[in-house]
């Protein structure tokens, strides 16, 4: 069961095949088998589970409920979830049960997910190999000595070792895509704006986006259903209609533009990454698509933009945990300012602190100019390339990281290799537009992702590519050897 995508469970789950009790306790069953060796989950809400499969399965009785009624899912460990712990992943929050519901969780309750538990993330977001979790590193499905991506590597994990069937994430700078494709799985970051943020603890509130990560586009797409659209929470919440996601899926590809970036596949990049998105490529070609060599000139500078960018929204955003209203609080604070201070210091991990203090920094009066202003107007040529590769190409595809999975502990010592491994994905938050990482192989038997990027609210399109490369492709059907067994 734990293999099957969302619209065979749905089609048993109305044939009264299986309940979603039955299912619900079938994937419970496997987080308590499989988990302990991923860690991929911080909290497992197994009796709640319970009780909203019970409650989907009275919907089924009925006849009514829709593709997702009774289907477990997982959720980043990042949404606010009522009455169930929260914590972003930091020990400043290992104590919050938030008093209300992110928009994201109660719309996929609302559309009848079973919610299975909270899943392991890097601290607040911050990472890209999931080790600066409070709750310790997850450990990637395809080789357990290597890292899952982060910073939704839990919700990467748990998917791609079958402990829910979809899950959702967050991408501020590749947190979605980056661990999708070193765990072998569909994940989609839509268009800023185009899904709520409202219950999502903010990182950087100008770039963060929340998307589904499951085993295909057409499993993205129903989740994409319930998740996005306008919400009068979230002031930068878009008004722009959504599609249908999943009616869309099977439009044909011919005619389609597809844009390669040069500077995507230059040094730095792994061969065999290369070579599996070259041959992705050619599969596209076969579907009727063409191909066209582009440019973005300002990759390189994705980099530093996002590291000051980030760090200085980070900077704010985390001002409000200060021991007062939410979270951790210091022992026998001696005053006030020792309170702020120790309770702070305690609260958060190394790379948090490092990124407030960048932040704090780049936006103090006399550097505020020479850092946060420059990196925002980088910011507007790296959109403005997008924008000028969109008008002649329908979408653009490269790969998501620069090389696969690498090891636990190989990368911790050396900040700037760790940046490094964003650099295919940065820009594209910062330009606010949609992109997917879809499996398109594997290089020594671990995963690669493909990228497919496109123009503002064409997440539809964009669902509708990466469907018709799995109707001719196996990749994302693969299951992790360890996962096989239970
Ligand atoms: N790896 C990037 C960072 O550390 C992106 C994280 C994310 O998308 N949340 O900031």
């Amino acid at each position: 069961m734990f293999q099957q995508n969302i619209a065979t469970l749905a089609q048993q789950l109305r044939n009264k095949e299986i309940s979603s009790v039955e299912l619900t306790q079938h994937f419970l069953q496997r987080i308590s088998q499989l988990d302990e060796q991923l860690n991929s989950f911080i909290t497992v809400s197994e009796s709640q589970a319970l009780e909203q499969a019970k409650a989907a399965d009275a919907i089924l009785s009925q006849g009514q409920g829709n593709a997702l009624t009774g289907i477990p899912i997982a959720h980043k460990d990042l949404f606010c979830t009522q009455g169930t712990l929260t914590t972003c992943g930091s020990k400043m929050l290992n104590n919050f049960i938030p008093p209300y519901e992110s928009t994201v969780t109660q719309r996929l309750a609302q559309a009848g997910t079973v919610m299975l538990g909270k899943t392991n993330m890097d601290e607040f977001a911050m990472g890209s190999s999931n080790e600066n979790s409070f709750y310790g590193a997850v450990k990637n499905p395809w080789n357990l000595e290597t890292v899952p991506g982060g910073s939704s590597g839990g919700s990467a994990a748990a998917v791609a070792a079958g402990l829910a069937t979809a899950a959702t994430g967050t991408d501020t700078g590749g947190s979605i895509r980056q661990p999708a494709s070193f765990c072998g799985i569909t994940g989609l970051k839509p268009t800023y704006g185009r899904v709520s943020r409202f219950g999502m603890i903010a990182y950087a509130s100008s770039l963060d986006q929340a998307g589904p990560m499951a085993k295909s586009a057409e499993d993205c797409a129903h989740m994409l259903q319930a998740m996005a659209g306008f919400d009068q929470n979230d002031s930068t919440c878009s008004e722009t209609a959504t599609e249908d996601y999943v009616s869309s899926l099977n439009a044909p590809l011919s005619g389609l533009k597809i844009g390669l970036p040069k500077e995507y596949f230059g040094d730095g990049l792994d061969a065999n990454v290369a070579k599996i998105i070259m041959d992705a490529v050619k599969e596209f070609e076969k579907l009727g698509a063409t191909v066209k060599e582009i440019s973005l000139p300002n990759l390189q500078l994705s980099i530093p933009a996002y590291y000051v960018i980030a760090p200085s929204e980070a900077s704010s955003n985390l001002s409000r945990f200060d021991g007062v209203r939410f979270g951790h609080r210091c022992e026998n604070p001696k005053d006030l300012m020792d309170m702020y201070t120790r309770s702070r210091a305690e609260g958060f991990g190394t790379e948090v602190q490092k990124r407030i203090m960048v932040g704090t920094y780049a936006l103090s009066e006399g550097y505020y100019d020479a850092y946060y202003l420059k990196a925002q107007r980088i910011r507007r040529l790296i959109k403005q390339d997008f924008v000028s590769a969109l008008e002649e190409v329908d979408v653009i595809m490269g790969p998501v990281a620069p090389t696969t999975a690498f090891g636990l502990g190989s990368k911790t010592s050396d900040p700037v290799a760790m940046y490094l491994e964003d650099i295919y994905t940065l820009s594209v938050n910062l330009a606010g537009i949609p992109a997917m990482s879809v499996p398109a192989g594997f290089s020594n038997n671990m995963p690669v992702g493909l990228q497919i990027m496109g123009n503002y609210f064409s997440e539809a399109k964009l669902l509708n590519v990466a469907h018709q490369y799995q109707q001719v492709t196996d990749w994302h059907t693969q299951t992790p050897n360890m996962a096989k067994g239970a």
